[in-house]
């Protein structure tokens, strides 16, 4: 079998410095905040080149409290992509302001900037880009339409730990940059964790006071906040992984250069579109993600053969339930409905060996010449 994601692979190989960290935890009993958190808002802070990070306990969180903390609120609306995780969506309305989607760009599969303008209303806040699948969102045409229209940028950045924008970490480019450190991310906790980096100090500091009870000072409460905190543990465990972030994404770009060699001839002959790294961008490969008209068959055959892939996103956001008042319908945002039907994820982690990719790739072939593809070509 070849797992989709492999954590234990990861586990086994930095063990003894993560069960380190966890005991001086236990030992602290500095459960919640505490010191390995300050020292991991200090390293990540460094790490993305901004002058403030703040943790919080999910990306989900970091999005809310920096929409709430940039003073937006009821009626002001957030510009974000069609295509992307629920939450960057979620995170604005629970903050009280309004997402309004954008259409996707086939190729980087990020927010389709040439849209954007048209999504502009008088009541347009902020653009919320968010950097899908490890890979830097256009940026510059973002922020020169932002300043025209005095618009604030918050970066999604909860798939983008470590990847360039035209050499510069993403997370700091904008005013402020949500992260997320869900198990399964490029830099992930062993349980619930997000961060918020800025070089804003009132950002920041809003931030800090929102994530717990509105309170800096013991039993003050300034303003009535939240339990977003994160816990010392994360900290603790997101402090040894940071030093490996750099490597484990070298090993991404990797495995994806690989399959792109392996599975090149079948992009040319029509059958798969691999992903693209866009010019200035340095992609981290949270995702590996590519196109096919036979999505569902393909999925299929290589569960038959023992490799797990995944859908990230079999619905885009508007037309999901949730947001049914908005009155969305197919058709609306036509690449990112058609990427929800021909987007894979193939198996993408660091611990990845180039045995199992290349028996994913040869899982492909001969899917793509079984007769289900060879009926359609
Ligand atoms: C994972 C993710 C989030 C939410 O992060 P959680 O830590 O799961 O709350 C937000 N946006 C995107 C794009 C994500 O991938």
């Amino acid at each position: 079998m070849i797992p989709f994601v492999d954590l234990q692979a990861q586990y086994r190989a930095i063990k003894t410095e993560v069960d380190a960290a966890i005991q001086r935890v236990l030992d602290s009993t500095a459960f919640i905040l505490g010191r390995e958190v300050e020292a991991f808002e200090a390293a990540f802070a460094e790490y993305v080149g901004a002058k403030f990070c703040v943790g919080v306990n999910s990306g989900t969180a970091a999005i809310q409290l920096v929409v709430m903390a940039c003073g937006l609120r009821a009626g002001d609306e957030v510009i974000v992509p069609a295509n992307s995780f629920f939450a960057t969506a979620e995170g604005v309305s629970t903050a009280g302001a309004t997402p309004v989607f954008v259409n996707a760009d086939p190729v980087s599969y990020n927010l389709d900037v040439t849209r954007l303008e048209a999504a502009i209303t008088p009541r347009t806040r902020a653009i919320m880009p968010v950097h899908l699948y490890g890979q830097a969102a256009d940026l510059d045409p973002i922020f020169e339409l932002a300043a025209r229209h005095n618009l604030v940028v918050i970066e999604d950045a909860a798939q983008a730990h470590g990847s360039l924008y035209k050499g510069r970490r993403v997370g700091a480019l904008g005013r402020a940059g949500c992260f997320s450190f869900y198990p399964g991310k490029n830099l992930g906790a062993y349980g619930e964790g997000g961060a918020v980096v800025t070089h804003d100090a009132e950002i920041a500091r809003r931030v800090r006071l929102l994530r717990d009870h509105g309170s800096e000072q013991k039993y003050r409460h300034e303003i009535v906040g939240y339990n977003f905190r994160l816990e010392g543990i994360q900290g603790a465990v997101l402090n040894v992984k940071l030093n490996h972030l750099d490597s484990w994404n070298d090993l991404r770009r990797a495995h994806a250069a690989r399959y792109g060699s392996l599975l090149g001839d079948l992009e040319a002959g029509g059958a798969l579109k691999l992903p693209r790294e866009m010019p200035g961008a340095h992609h981290v490969y949270h995702l590996y993600v590519v196109q096919t008209e036979e999505r569902d068959r393909l999925q299929q055959q290589l569960a038959d053969a023992g490799i797990q892939t995944g859908i990230h996103y079999p619905v885009p956001i508007h037309l999901q339930p949730a947001y049914a008042e908005h009155g969305h319908r197919p058709g609306d945002f036509p690449v990112a409905e058609r990427l929800a039907g021909c987007v894979l994820s193939l198996p993408m982690f660091p611990e990845l060996t180039a045995a199992q990719i290349e028996r994913v790739a040869s899982a492909i072939r001969s899917a793509v010449n079984s007769s289900l593809f060879a009926a359609r070509a």
